[in-house]
């Protein structure tokens, strides 16, 4: 999950690190009541998307007063910013963030990520900053430099040493200061269960003070019913209505363009039903993975919510009844049936705990239920009653 520059600020300014004074902006009366508040001569707007590269694209700009800021307000508010991070649909700009300004004298990069190859976290480094860190890893490798943390250790004061001496400080006071940033740094990416810290820029300014100017996180979504200050910055607009219903049920939907509903159990089964659906010529329009514990209610609910995709022509249920046993699955299945109006084709594969029961179950139903026991011939049933 990726948070907004302004969020990941505050977390920031909570554990003591330097920030700008900003304001977040979501109308043009914010902006009215904000710009009055800011203490130095200029100010920045910021475009607030969950992506990088805001500056080159326009969504990042330096105004003077009160009127200059408006303007720029109407230029980017609900307009796509297309950067070199967003793909080129772009990212609808929802909200600004207005901050004071800094005079700068050097540009630093600074992040902390999660090092999977090496299972620990690593600090990347650079130079140059407010630059794109790819195309400069690539061209000037030697201005970049990666630490390691050895989990165990943390940070010890050699490491902040390090960073400090590489991007160029040498006196004490500095020295110290770097010690407590990068240690601050590092206990948010444990508390908070992040993935991705990222500086770009970090600045020395003119009267030499060490400041984010830009701030990006991510975070590990699977940590994130324990992190629910974190949880509650989620922007879900760009998302699918169904997927964020699944998900509340602990459910997990992923919706696709064809036509053949899917109601599995298990993201390998789910991607062999996909398979064996293409296989036969159809096409799946999702795939809803119901995991291992969900109630008869849960799944005949994750069922109506396929019905409801009005792409969908046609339901394949394919379950392997381990935890969940075949007669639950049925169950579900009839009770979805009974709820819906329009009868669309449904294919129901069972094998497993139950296996019997659930069939007793569909057939006493008396619902147009295709019942089969093999996947291949499921799948080639549901794209042949699908493409009538
Ligand atoms: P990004 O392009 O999405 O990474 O957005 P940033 O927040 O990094 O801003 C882009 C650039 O704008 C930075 O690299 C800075 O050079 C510049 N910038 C941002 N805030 C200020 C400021 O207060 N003063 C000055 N002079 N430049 C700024
Ligand atoms: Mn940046």
């Amino acid at each position: 999950m990726n948070i907004y520059e302004y969020q990941a600020k505050k977390i920031f300014k909570n554990y003591g690190i330097n920030v700008l004074d900003g304001y977040l902006i979501e109308k043009i009366e914010d902006l009215e009541a904000a710009f009055p508040k800011i203490k130095t001569r200029l100010g920045v707007l910021k475009a607030q998307v969950h992506a990088g590269g805001r500056g080159k694209a326009g969504g990042v700009k330096i105004v003077k007063n009160l009127e200059e800021a408006k303007k720029v307000f109407n230029e980017l508010y609900y307009k796509k910013l297309i950067s070199k991070q967003t793909g080129e649909d772009g990212e609808l700009v929802k909200s600004l963030y207005l901050e004071e300004a800094c005079e700068i004298d050097k540009e630093f990069y600074l992040s902390f990520i999660l090092n999977r190859k090496k299972a620990l976290i690593s600090i990347i480094i650079s130079k140059k900053g407010g630059v794109d860190i790819e195309k400069l890893a690539v061209e000037e490798a030697d201005k970049i430099k990666t630490i390691d943390i050895d989990p165990l250790l943390g940070i010890s004061s050699y490491i902040s040493r390090e960073i400090a001496f590489f991007l160029g400080f040498k006196d004490k006071e500095k020295l110290k200061e770097f010690d407590i940033f990068i240690n601050k740094l590092y206990k948010i990416y444990l508390e908070k269960d992040a993935t991705m810290i990222e500086i770009n820029p970090l600045v020395l300014s003119k009267d030499e003070k060490l400041i984010c100017l830009d701030a990006k996180m991510s975070f590990d979504d699977n940590a994130l019913f324990r992190q629910k200050e974190i949880l509650a910055m989620k922007d879900d607009s760009k998302r699918i209505k169904a997927e964020i219903d699944a998900e509340k049920d602990s459910l997990s939907y992923v919706s696709l363009s064809g036509n053949i509903g899917c109601l599995v159990n298990g993201a390998g089964l789910a991607m062999a039903t996909m398979d064996s659906i293409k296989f036969s010529g159809g096409s799946p329009a999702n795939f809803l993975d119901i995991g291992g514990s969900a109630s008869t209610e849960i799944i005949a609910k994750a069922l109506g919510m396929i019905f409801d995709d009005e792409n969908v022509r046609g339901v394949f249920v394919n379950v392997f009844g381990g935890i969940n046993h075949c007669d639950t699955i049925a169950n579900a299945v009839v009770m979805a049936m009974e709820k819906l109006d329009e009868k669309l084709p449904i294919v129901v594969r069972l094998q497993g705990t139950n296996y019997e029961i659930g069939k007793k179950i569909i057939e006493d139903s008396n619902f147009p239920i295709y019942l089969t026991d093999s996947m291949d011939e499921g799948s080639k049933k549901i794209v042949s009653l699908t493409s009538i």
